[in-house]
């Protein structure tokens, strides 16, 4: 009998502390795709849908695809949200049984009222609908809460490896290769995590994450090693399962698997501060940035606590406040969130210089709106930007200028993960010695060619930098670095 496959996405990050609150409707305006209207395309956590549609012909199985959504991060889901994009997938995945494999594309840090693990209530739910023969495969985002429940009720779960994500077609793919494999007997997955009892996030682009990373890939599909995740931890959440995790999946042995993510999360934790870059305040990411710049290549600042894929606004005034006080120097700075100035500049038109106030509204960490003459220099019905094979709307969108400094405004939150952010809206980077860019890490790929040198910012919020000022009450105990870490 041809073997039967259920897929569905269900996914966003979760800053608890922030004040930007997100309905079922918040889904339906980002990415919302019913059963058979997924894009060619994959997108950062619906990747297993397109994996799997890829497949089902040479590999001879039947493929049935739930709905696949996406919010952009942000503050705590409503629980009718939750409830109901939840309960249309397990409505579909009843109406396809019986199925072999689910595979899930979900993020791992999604929280909404009354449920501070969303996945592992949708995992044990699917679970008890298709049966303990069923094999359930998850793709998590590596920003994840990978908890006990998550753990218990999949078969196996793949975790994305780098940051930036670069990785979130590749990772779908391993994690259908082995349901594949698991379905038909071929290896017997078994899991086991090693709590790192703390947070020790690191970036791919750089060392020491870089080599590491290459070492995990090498080690797979040998030895009996199938699989190995870090879950890095999303730290702008009250959960209890907060904090960095690895875990190692083995072929039907669960001491080496046990061996094996000690060993790496050990490894991990000894890094201490080594596995993140030097952060630069506003002035002296200026000042280093000047100093930096080549003719032709502007140094790019990663505005990281202003990023919206960190589940804040996006909308901070901090740093374009400080390009300000330096008229002197060719700058720009995107992608801001305010719609309401968007459709203003959109409406006096390209070429008029208008009175606007814009940013820093949206929450009160946002900072001080601005009050500037500005002229409108690009716009844009639709700022569509290229992320690895996916592509991402900022929806419509404004860039406006000031002396020297070029800010694009747009209409939705997302991430400036590429320079189509600056340039579809006529602005040369080439000609710029500063670009501040709302992201933490994923504009990286695609920004570095175009940079003398990325710098990181720490602009002092709105997002948590700092873990040891982060009002906690749920995490388990001992976390470092609130405490003293016990593997250490
Ligand atoms: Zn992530």
């Amino acid at each position: 009998m041809r073997m039967r496959v259920f897929t569905a996405s269900l996914a966003t990050e979760t800053n608890t502390f922030a004040p930007l609150f997100v309905d079922r409707s918040a889904f339906e305006g980002a990415f919302y795709c019913p059963p058979g209207t997924h894009p060619d395309t994959p997108t950062l956590c619906s990747a297993p849908t397109v994996a799997a549609r890829r497949r089902a012909a040479s590999e001879g199985y039947e493929l049935v695809e739930g709905t696949a959504t996406w919010a952009e991060p942000a503050g705590l889901v409503s629980r009718e949200g939750y409830e109901s994009l939840r309960d249309e997938i397990l409505g579909q995945l009843k109406a396809a049984l019986p199925v072999d494999i689910v595979l899930l594309g979900l993020h791992g840090s999604m929280v909404a009222r009354g449920y501070d693990d969303c996945e592992g209530d949708l995992i044990a739910r699917v679970r008890a609908l298709a049966g303990p023969d069923c094999v359930i495969g998850a793709e998590l985002d590596m920003h994840c809460h990978l908890t006990a429940e998550m753990v218990a009720g999949a078969d196996i779960i793949v975790a994305f490896k780098e940051f930036p994500h670069t990785d979130f077609l590749a990772r779908a793919e391993d994690l259908l290769e082995l349901c594949l494999k698991t379905a038909r007997k071929q290896v017997k997955p078994v899991s086991a995590v090693f709590d790192c009892r703390g947070l020790a996030a690191f970036m791919t682009s750089r060392e020491p994450g870089r080599s590491f990373v290459d070492r995990l890939i090498a080690m797979e599909g040998k030895d009996g090693i199938l699989s190995i995740s870090v879950a890095h931890g999303f730290q702008a959440a009250d959960v209890a399962d907060v904090g960095t995790k690895v875990l190692v999946i083995a072929d039907g042995d669960e001491a080496k698997a046990a061996a094996l993510a000690k060993q790496l999360g050990l490894e991990i934790l000894r890094w201490g501060q080594g596995g993140s870059p030097k952060h630069y305040k506003p002035e002296e990411g200026i000042a280093a940035a000047l100093a930096l710049a080549e003719p032709g290549k502007p140094v790019v600042l990663a505005d990281r606590w202003d990023n919206p894929g960190g589940g804040v606004a996006g909308d901070s005034s901090v740093m374009v406040e400080a390009l300000l006080r330096h008229p002197e120097i060719p700058a720009a700075i995107g992608a801001l969130w305010d719609p309401v100035a968007v459709s203003l500049c959109r409406a006096a038109g390209v070429g008029t210089e208008i009175p606007l106030r814009f940013i820093g509204k949206a929450a009160p960490s946002s900072g001080r709106p601005i009050d500037a003459v500005v002229k409108v220099v690009g716009t844009t019905e639709d700022l569509l930007i290229p992320f690895e094979q996916s592509w991402v709307s900022l929806g419509p969108a404004a860039a406006i200028r000031i002396g020297q400094l070029d800010i694009v405004l747009a209409s939705t939150r997302a991430q400036t993960f590429s320079p189509p952010v600056f340039t579809d809206l006529g602005i040369d980077l080439s000609a710029k010695k500063v670009v501040v860019v709302k992201s933490s890490n994923h504009f990286h790929a695609a920004f570095a060619p175009i940079a003398a040198q990325v710098l990181y910012l720490d602009s002092g919020g709105p997002y948590p930098p700092d873990a040891t000022k982060i009002p906690y009450t749920k995490v388990k105990r001992p976390f470092s670095p609130l405490d003293p870490n016990p593997w250490l």
